[in-house]
């Protein structure tokens, strides 16, 4: 099968899918024609109450955490192993749900399978601690042990392969899962659901609670036995969510909103810079979290690199998600498409030149917004701080590599930065001067799994990615202390 039906979308709690407690549920709709594709079973504290139980059950008296190493693996491995067998089918839904074009699901899908079993071989290799002798009668060491049952919250904007980035770890290294998925695109999630299901794993170890983030995810959040939240989503949610995890003193990861620079010196490959531009910020609809919203040009280049912005914009395929050939599709949602619409009004307002590709007639009911330039544009402007998240790119010069600098780093975000120049002490240079978690010399954004991923400042807090995420958040050290000869004790009393 390439395709799946899409059905109604149950909770699944406990190895069930069984409906919201209340029997409510919500509507999904298509982003390309804001049709209704199914209902969703709408979560609520009750039904997260439940999802916890069954975690904190399994986790405290399953076999999850008992068995071994390697037959745990053997899900994992057995979870990519189904995706990898669906890689068609479950990007056919997320591109439904998502308005993603087909040709950047399909990656998306397979890296997600690859989540998996690089947390596989993590967990087998490098889920170390440490041991020291202290002199002879000492030995001391310490060991990793999972947290217990997590919450992950995830956003719409890349579902499964944000989603798995985040599930892979959690369960590789022994916890138990409670996943809230982003009530705009819940397909994906589901699908995972059933993964797991038909890789049956033990009752309870994975749950997915769908409904909205003030309530579902609200109450994630809050649950005294959720040892952990891992986010990923706006700025201001992250905000809201440390402060309701602190009263049940939880753990948080906080993978947030960006607004990251590429910046272009005289010197640069200007065509593959171009091509990095472009791709940058129109890929996935241009709601990517490490999008190069700004565009900053050497004086020497920024005409002549314009006019080739221009041209390409002029050019990008905007269309059904569905074709292979789609480069651009629609957005979320109507609200998102309402926002974003506006803040290009604003552009204008601010004084920005607005050039915009073209939307085939067909395509007018769906939430597109054409790829646009904000020419003129300047680093103080809305457009230039607020987060668009969509195929909207602010084009700004500099003269100097201080100016750029300053520029780049004038803004909350810190999440990612793209620097291109030919002259490799300036490219370092650059790179350690822009405040960003993740810096790309010459390159698009290319990940490799092994490196920290997140951002500082407004972007987040804590890293994802590597042995960050197996060591540093979703296990817990344990320090054990051995006594190795009869050291001395003092005798208080005595
Ligand atoms: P969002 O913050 O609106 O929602 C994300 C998730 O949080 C959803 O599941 C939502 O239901 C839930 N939520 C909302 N309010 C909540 C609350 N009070 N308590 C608990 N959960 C709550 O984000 P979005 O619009 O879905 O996603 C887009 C944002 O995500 C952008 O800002 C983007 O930059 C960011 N993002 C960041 C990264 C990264 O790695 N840094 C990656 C992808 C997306």
């Amino acid at each position: 099968m390439t395709h799946h039906q899409v059905n109604d979308v149950k909770l699944y709690v406990n190895g069930t899918f069984v409906s919201a407690g209340n029997s409510e549920s919500f509507e999904n709709k298509n982003p390309f024609t804001n049709e209704i594709t199914n209902e969703v079973a709408k979560g609520d504290h009750t039904d997260i109450d439940d999802a916890v139980k069954a975690a904190d059950q399994a986790f405290q008296h399953g076999p999850w955490g008992k068995m071994k190493i390697k037959e745990r693996m053997s899900y994992i491995e057995r979870i990519a192993d189904l995706i990898d067998a669906d890689v068609e089918g479950i990007a056919h839904l997320e591109s439904l749900d998502s308005g993603l074009p087909i040709q950047q699901t399909r990656k998306m899908i397979a890296r997600a399978a690859e989540n998996f079993r690089f947390y596989s071989r993590m967990v087998q290799t490098r889920m170390h601690g440490e041991a020291y002798m202290a002199d002879a009668d000492f030995m001391n060491y310490a060991v990793y042990k999972p947290l217990g049952a997590v919450g992950l919250i995830t956003p719409w904007n890349a579902p499964f392969m944000l989603t798995t980035w985040k599930v892979a770890p959690a369960l590789a290294t022994g916890n138990t899962v409670v996943l809230k998925p982003a009530e705009l695109s819940p397909l994906s999630a589901n699908r995972l659901a059933e993964i797991v299901d038909e890789a049956e794993l033990p009752e309870g170890v994975f749950n997915v609670v769908h409904g909205y983030g003030e309530t579902a995810g609200e109450a994630l959040v809050r649950h005294d036995k959720v040892k952990a939240i891992s986010f990923t989503g706006e700025t201001v949610t992250g905000k809201t969510i440390i402060k309701n995890a602190a009263d049940s003193l939880k753990k948080t990861s906080m993978e947030l909103g960006g607004k990251s620079p590429l910046i272009v010196f005289d010197d640069a490959d200007m065509d593959r810079a171009l091509d990095a531009a472009v791709w940058g910020i129109f890929s996935f609809n241009g709601e990517r979290c490490t999008a190069n919203s700004r565009v900053f040009l050497h004086r020497n280049i920024k005409d002549d690199f314009i006019e080739r912005l221009k041209e390409r914009v002029g050019k990008i395929k905007v269309g059904d998600p569905m074709d292979a050939g789609t480069e651009l599709g629609p957005l979320i949602d109507e609200g998102h498409f309402e926002k974003v619409t506006s803040y290009i009004e604003t552009a204008k307002k601010e004084g920005c030149v607005v050039v915009q590709g073209e939307i085939p007639n067909s395509l007018k009911k769906g939430n597109f917004v054409p790829p646009t330039l904000l020419l003129d544009a300047s680093n103080d402007m809305r457009v230039s701080q607020d987060e668009v998240f969509g195929p909207v790119l602010s084009v700004m010069d500099f003269e100097t590599e201080e100016e750029a600098i300053q520029l780049a780093n004038d803004t909350k975000y810190g999440l990612a930065g793209y620097v291109w120049t030919n002259d490799v002490k300036r490219a370092h240079r650059v790179a350690q001067a822009v405040d960003a978690g993740m810096l790309w010399i010459n390159a698009q954004n290319v990940r490799d799994l092994r490196i920290p991923f997140g951002g500082m400042k407004a972007s987040g807090i804590g890293r994802e990615g590597g042995h960050y995420a197996i060591l540093e958040f979703y296990t817990e050290p344990k320090a054990i202390h051995v006594s190795l000869a009869d050291h001395p004790i003092p005798q208080f009393g005595k």
